[in-house]
């Protein structure tokens, strides 16, 4: 689609935009089918679907037809599934088959809402039932009754202009539907619609009018923040022009006068409502300003428009200016029976007429297709000083339409008699439709992504399009223009472009481009909004809530295990005694450990994705511990240590399970002195994987050891290994001596020999500290300072490689690496070693004392 990018309101306002995927997935395809008015004009009835709702436009009947070929292809549609119906005006073309679709289809079988104006409402009842009595006079192949009428009627609900109405919600689609409507000009009620199905805009226009005009609100582009994506639009008039107002109306008013001036009768068919009214406010003024005239009566004969001018009268809010301000003066345009009114309303057909003398009379219907119109139209047709003016749009087929090619003699509508035709024929238009030059600036404001024309004839309807494939190519507009014709389906592909607004501490954040912001993407009628969550409450009004995720699990270690394995993954844990006076361990300020019971535990935390994350990892932690290797070794291996040194946790805090501190709820940090390091830890670690790990360095090798059980070991290990691998070395250096005479291989066995002697060196005198792991007679040196293995045998320098690298992975806590928990950076190995020197001196130890705790478990 084409992005139209356009600035939120409000300068701290940040506008982020969203990938649209990230929302709803919005690569699906609208699909928009034409039931009626495809390349035609009548029987509107246009079908959008999308993620799962439908909503259809009008329901028209075709005006050149009657009975059941009127109406639009409604079997293509199962009616059931239509979630709206929305109107938008009470046009018999685009209104008259609502009846027929609640009262006849599945549509009753489903949850579908019907949407009108409230003047389209009001007005829709009159012009039904006068469609009911035409129709089915002389006729037995009627739609559907007047009863049925009134029956769905009461269904239908009315709405003010530019009023959002929000869809109820769809048992088979999450897709929320919402709609608001604009005024259209056209006739009184007449609304587009702006209509949005999970954020993609389609803007349908009806009939509408852009020009200025006594009594309507001319339709404007409304100030929406995004323009609509699709555009349906009407091209009645094609490409031609309306002459301008004034004009027009002048060279109809001097044509009304001449054809009097001549003796003659003056016919102006007319749809009852619409253009009528307009007519009559012209006329009326006319008539006021010129007196020689006022003896010449003007009829409007329309029992059905007379009933809704009191529907006109109502709505006078809603009109033009013009028409309000007379209103306020005390002047009802729309009271024909006033005292100063020209207009002489007949709502009893044409009894009362007196047409011995020259006369106006504006009659329906509109096209001449039957009753008052083609009645007087028969009549007067004769005689050359009368005058036919046609001031609506006709559509082909109907006598309005054939009448202006001047025909020498017309049928009669009773036995198909030829009257002949004398009387002048004239067409100024006065259509309440858009011309070429309205609908083109008005696509051209609104500017959509995919436009669909409907509601004109195929000729004129192509002109248009290659009118506005040219304009549009001008101005490198990439607007796609559809033409589709009856029951075809337009499948239209887009991806909605979604904005969402950073609000509050969000906002503040200096925007650049690429940078990625983070927050919680709050969905609200329509509209995203990017937030930080505290700012949650205060700009939405949500509320949170926080919700108690509570675990129990049967314990069948000791709780000091349990100490032992969470301090291994989490680092420093706090300890104490929880409200209830329950022995607690809190992980990472969010998870609790708690100890309910001899043989059971529960696990608590405050649900949230961070929170429950941890407190899986927790649950893990605790499920795993029975079978870890470093749980076997604690309880069964008996360290030499063991006996000889006071545990490390002997200044911790009581153990929990057997405080009796009443202080509830407080916790106690450990005091990291005696948490054992990752030093320890990797060293515990190594121990248990290879029973024989020992702490080496360099200076305390180069310093003569005092009594240290650590430096008195090493000692003695080094000088064993020394001399078995001096035997082995001599073994070695013999055998190719005696076989091999090539210089080369002499060579490369000095090579071997000498790396031999540096390794020995090695390991007898590291430079650096090491952890050393023997295994029979071979040995292998972990590097404190860069984890880098050396050893004598290369099968065991791999496999101590793989195991350093899993103890590094389960020995750095994990508070060591979660974002906003403890220092980014971990402190190194090395760092520990002067806590392990320090536990040393004062212990004896470099092993932290867990096999102590086991065997007391
Ligand atoms: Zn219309
Ligand atoms: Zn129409």
């Amino acid at each position: 689609m084409a992005p139209v990018k356009r600035k939120g309101p409000g300068d701290t306002v940040g506008v982020a935009q969203i990938s649209p995927e990230g929302i709803t997935g919005l690569d699906d395809e609208m699909e928009v089918q034409l039931l009626g008015a495809g390349q035609e004009v009548g029987r509107s009835c246009c079908v959008i679907r999308y993620k799962g709702r439908t909503i259809v436009c009008d329901a028209g009947v075709h005006p050149a037809f009657s009975g059941m070929a009127a109406l639009p292809f409604l079997d293509e549609l199962d009616w059931s599934t239509v979630d709206a119906i929305l109107i938008t005006h009470f046009h018999l073309d685009h209104a008259a088959c609502l009846t027929y679709v609640m009262e006849k289809t599945n549509f009753k079988e489903g949850n579908g809402v019907v949407y009108m104006s409230h003047p389209t409402k009001a007005v829709y009842r009159y012009l039904m039932s006068d469609f009911v009595r035409v129709s089915t006079a002389g006729s037995d192949d009627n739609l559907f009754t007047e009863s049925e009428m009134l029956a769905s009627f009461d269904q239908i609900q009315s709405f003010d202009f530019e009023q959002e109405i929000l869809l109820p919600p769809s048992s088979t689609s999450s897709a929320s539907v919402r709609f608001t409507s604009f005024a259209a000009g056209h006739v009184l009620g007449a609304c587009m619609f702006l209509i949005e199905v999970a954020g993609a805009r389609v803007l349908y226009t009806g009939d509408y009018s852009t020009e200025e005009d006594r009594h309507l609100v001319p339709a404007k582009v409304p100030n929406w923040e995004r323009p609509p994506d699709v555009m349906i639009c009407e091209s009645t008039y094609g490409v031609q022009s309306h002459e301008p107002r004034l004009e027009k109306e002048a060279q109809f008013t001097n044509l009304v006068r001449s054809i009097l001036k001549r003796g003659g009768r003056v016919l102006l068919p007319v749809f009852a409502l619409g253009r009528a009214q307009e007519l009559l406010l012209i006329l009326d003024e006319y008539w006021a300003e010129h007196p020689e005239l006022q003896h010449i009566p003007i009829y409007y004969v329309s029992s059905l428009a007379i009933k809704c001018m009191d529907v006109y009268r109502q709505y006078i809010h809603t009109m033009s200016p013009n028409v309000r301000s007379k209103f306020a003066r005390g002047i009802n345009p729309f009271d024909f029976k006033r005292k100063d009114s020209f207009i002489r309303p007949l709502d009893r057909g044409i009894s009362k007429l007196n047409d011995r003398n020259p006369c106006v009379v504006m009659a329906s219907p509109g096209f001449l297709t039957s009753g008052v119109s083609r009645e007087l139209l028969e009549k007067w047709a004769p005689d050359p000083r009368n005058g036919l003016i046609i001031t609506g749009y006709s559509v082909e087929g109907v006598m309005a339409r054939t009448i202006m090619n001047e025909p020498t003699e017309i049928a009669a509508l009773n036995g198909g008699a030829k009257i002949a035709r004398r009387l002048s024929v004239d067409y100024i238009s006065f259509s309440a439709h858009v011309d070429y030059t309205q609908n083109s600036k008005f696509i051209d404001e609104v500017m959509p992504s995919h436009l669909i024309l409907v509601h004109g004839e195929v000729n004129n309807m192509s002109r248009l399009r290659a009118a506005l494939k040219t304009r549009f190519a001008e101005r490198k507009n990439d607007v796609q223009i559809y033409t589709p014709r009856n029951v075809e389906t337009v499948k239209l592909k887009f991806r909605g472009e979604r904005m969402a607004k950073a609000l509050g501490s969000l906002a503040q954040t200096a925007l650049t481009p690429a940078t990625p912001l983070s927050g919680l993407l709050v969905s609200k009628d329509f509209s995203y909004t990017l937030l930080s969550p505290a700012d949650l409450r205060e700009f939405t009004g949500l509320s949170t809530s926080l919700i108690l995720q509570r675990q129990r699990l049967a314990l069948s270690v000791s709780w000091d295990l349990v100490r032992w394995h969470l301090q291994g993954m989490y680092g420093k844990i706090k300890e104490g005694r929880d409200a209830e006076g329950t022995p607690t361990m809190r992980v990472m300020e969010t998870v609790d450990v708690k100890m309910t019971d001899k043989h059971e535990l529960a696990i608590e935390w405050v649900g949230g994705v961070t929170n429950d994350m941890i407190a899986d990892s927790v649950l893990a932690v605790v499920l795993g511990i029975e079978g870890s290797p470093a749980s076997v070794k604690k309880t069964t291996d008996d360290h030499p240590h063991h006996h000889s040194h006071p545990h490390p946790y002997a200044e911790a805090p009581t153990p929990p399970a057997t405080t009796d501190e009443p202080e509830a709820a407080k916790m106690e940090d450990e005091e990291a002195a005696v948490l054992p390091t990752r030093l320890d830890r990797l060293i515990a670690f190594l121990d248990s994987y290879f029973g024989q790990v020992e702490l080496i360095r360099p200076e305390e090798l180069s310093t003569p050891p005092a009594n240290g059980d650590v430096a008195h070991e090493a000692d003695v290990d080094v000088k064993g290994v020394a001399e078995e691998t001096a035997v082995k070395v001599e073994a070695d250096e013999s055998e190719p001596a005696e076989k091999v005479e090539d210089k080369a291989e002499a060579e490369a066995e000095r090579e071997a020999a000498k790396e031999r002697k540096r390794l020995e060196d090695e390991r007898q005198r590291p430079r650096a500290p090491v952890i050393r792991v023997k295994l029979d007679e071979h040995w292998a040196d972990v590097k404190v300072e860069d984890l880098t293995v050396v050893s004598d045998y290369t099968p065991l320098q791999r496999r101590v490689e793989s195991v350093v690298q899993i103890a590094m992975a389960i020995v750095t806590p994990l508070s060591a690496l979660a974002p906003g928990k403890g220092s980014a950076k971990a402190p190194t190995l090395a760092d520990d070693l002067h806590k392990v020197k320090k536990r040393v001196a004062e212990n004896g130890s470099a092993l932290p004392a867990v096999q102590e705790e086991a065997a007391s478990a």
